[in-house]
């Protein structure tokens, strides 16, 4: 009911506003129409947008792609140059801000902070000059399906709105973690604005979970340990310091990401791993800076939304303030990235280094529940302390690979060429059949999830063994992709078995786990007898059956062991990763 009449009320705004030209501030949101309780629907999002490019020229709503609810994404670009041609952007040289929300449709302050923020600034008397050399994008929705499934109460750790999106897309995807495996419509499209793009920042906004403490926000980073010099220091000591004195300064202290769950922030928390399946993770693969917003769960959504738009200003404020030198840090990363030899693909938290966070905290108290019968953890906010705690802020390498002069990428895996396109990755189909020397990895070990995991039995812990081989390539078989190129780290993470988000991870190549041919013991026994009249057969033998007890007196384990070193065995193919490298 409440719902209907905040409909009938838009509809009344929009006709005066429509008849009011230019004054912005009759744009009302289904947020001030709410008195700060509810966020905007899809539709409501879309069409308040779509009056606001009505009412401005420095607006343009497009639609950039699908998504897994059949309907459409859409993309706001605010321009001072009244310009919004994708090649008139690109070589204005102004720096590129996307903005993304609704990744998470349950967590909807970003949707309704950044319809608040760009009304703001338009309405700024000195709008031009003062935006001149930035262009600002803003995806209304991300999670269209998620959102569309509105609901009072998924949220269950959360204060408001009264009614939201789900997590999941309307395949029940996370959004973010499908930026490498690109599972979701949503993902893919997005993919490929940003290749199209390019942005230079990339901010997504999110509501958190985990303890309780005062702040109303946290942010994230692109890990600067993961971002390629001289990106990783501008990020963390320009950028990020930057925008926590204006947050301050906005009377919004904000505190790195709480990454506590089930504990109290009390005894210290380590710093964010964004894999590339995280969207920071994925952003720092084309050196492009990444942060998220994590608003506290437990404050009101006002004040949420509130603190979401001091962000979105801060950030609007440090951009504008430092003019070229985001693009310049870029260059110069990317310069850096076209020299670099060596690529760490897997991190760890590095516990030796240990940094001391000044934090605001509640007290917390444990009592017995009555429903477990067990301590509860739970918080006193009358009570709040200040100290340092520990924070564990560095990465260190864990797995670290030399980038190949190529790589050679089978034609026949399609879902992988389809997302290296995606990735506007430059890459040549190798058109005659080919006599190439190549490395190949053999799948030595790895692990599987037991239980699904976004919609695959993910890999973890590859071990590989690699060899080099000499063989004709057949024409059209294979992708010849040049590593000296912008997508030099991308292809490295994404292409090496041993990289956590790696397309081999993530299930795109299990197809060579499986062995497809097999033998009757009746018919290799005496082929088998045969071998082991070979000394170091036998000796393979023996060594293999020693290994295993299980093995002593199990023919068949015996036979399949010799059938692996016979010429029947697929060995070029049975676990031999099909992607390769020429060094
Ligand atoms: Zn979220």
């Amino acid at each position: 009911m409440i719902r209907l009449l905040n409909l009938a009320v838009l509809s009344v705004v929009f006709l005066s506003a429509c008849s009011d030209v230019g004054n912005l501030k009759d744009l009302v949101t289904p947020f001030e129409i709410s008195d700060s309780l509810e966020t905007a629907t899809y539709p409501e999002a879309i069409s308040w947008w779509r009056s606001l490019e009505k009412e401005s020229p420095y607006v343009c709503v497009k639609e950039f792609g699908e998504t897994d609810a059949g309907l459409p994404l859409h993309i706001v670009f605010i321009n001072t140059s009244r310009n919004f041609n994708h090649e008139s952007i690109k070589n204005s040289g102004k720096t590129l801000w996307l903005v993304n929300n609704g990744i998470h449709p349950g967590e909807p302050d970003g949707i309704d902070a950044s319809m608040l923020y760009a009304r703001e600034i338009l309405s700024r008397e000195n709008f031009e000059s003062e935006f001149n050399d930035l262009v600002i994008m803003i995806i209304p929705i991300y999670n269209v399906g998620g959102s569309l499934n509105r609901n009072c109460c998924s949220r269950a750790n959360q204060n408001g709105p009264e009614s939201y999106g789900f997590r999941g897309n309307a395949r029940n995807l996370d959004l973010n973690r499908d930026f490498s495996k690109a599972d979701s419509e949503n993902a893919r499209s997005f993919i490929k604005l940003f290749s199209k793009w390019n942005p230079d920042v990339y901010l997504e906004t999110h509501v958190s979970n985990g303890a309780d403490y005062p702040y109303t926000m946290t942010y994230l980073l692109s890990h600067p340990d993961k971002l390629t010099p001289p990106l990783n220091t501008y990020l963390s000591e320009t950028i990020s310091e930057s925008l926590k004195s204006k947050m301050k300064g906005k009377g919004d202290e904000m505190i790195p990401y709480v990454n506590v769950f089930g504990t109290t922030p009390d005894s210290g928390f380590a710093s964010f791993y964004d894999t590339p399946r995280y969207s920071t993770g994925f952003t720092a693969l084309h050196n492009s800076i990444g942060l998220l917003t994590e608003t506290h769960m437990l404050k009101p959504f006002k004040q949420r939304v509130v603190s979401t738009l001091n962000f979105l200003n801060s950030l609007g404020e440090t951009l504008v303030e430092e003019g070229s030198h985001v693009k310049e840090a870029r260059a110069a990363a990317n310069m850096y990235l076209s020299k670099q030899q060596e690529f760490t693909i897997d991190w760890e938290i590095d516990d030796s280094q240990v940094d001391l966070l000044d934090f605001k905290g509640y007290e917390a108290f444990y009592d017995t529940s009555e429903v477990t019968g067990e301590l509860q953890l739970y918080y006193d906010r009358s009570k709040q302390w200040e100290k340092q705690i520990p924070y564990l802020a560095h990465l260190k390498a864990k797995t670290i690979v030399s980038a190949p002069s190529y790589y050679l990428v089978p034609s026949s895996w399609d879902q992988v060429v389809q997302r290296l396109e995606l990735n506007a990755v430059e890459m040549k189909l190798i058109g005659q059949d080919t006599i190439i020397e190549f490395s190949a990895y053999q799948i030595t070990d790895f692990e599987s999830s037991s239980s699904p995991y976004e919609s695959h039995y993910y890999h973890s812990n590859v071990e590989v063994e690699k060899s080099s081989v000499k063989r004709e390539i057949r024409a059209n078989s294979y992708y010849l992709i040049s590593t000296n190129q912008l997508k030099r780290r991308l292809l490295v993470e994404m292409l090496e078995p041993k990289g956590p988000d790696s397309y081999f991870n993530w299930n795109f190549y299990d197809e060579i786990l499986q062995q497809k041919e097999w033998f009757s013991s009746y018919v290799f026994d005496p082929e088998a007898s045969e071998m082991i009249k070979d000394p170091e057969i036998l000796k393979a033998l023996e060594v293999f059956v020693s290994k295993d007890s299980t093995n002593r007196n199990n023919s068949r384990a015996k036979l399949a062991f010799l059938y692996k070193q016979s010429s029947h065995y697929e060995g070029d193919r049975h676990m031999i990763y099909p992607v390769y490298r020429i060094e």
